[in-house]
């Protein structure tokens, strides 16, 4: 989504969260929409609902 549609400031996240050893550097920063970056908080993986699996979640620099 383009921050113009969302009405507020995208948050600047860690793909890898601080608390599971992400660094502040470039190659683990990315922008994120307040809604997502909230929601993801300091997860990595998240149970996948139609298979109950436990799955990585999205990785902006690996899976687009
Ligand atoms: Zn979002």
């Amino acid at each position: 989504m383009s921050q113009s549609l969302q009405g507020a400031s995208f948050h600047i996240e860690h793909i890898q969260p601080r608390v599971h050893g992400g660094k502040t550097f470039l190659a683990n920063l990315a922008l994120a929409c307040p809604g997502c970056n909230l929601h993801k908080a300091d997860r990595i993986s998240a149970k996948d609902p139609a298979t109950e699996n436990l799955v990585p979640l999205f990785h902006p620099r690996k899976n687009s």
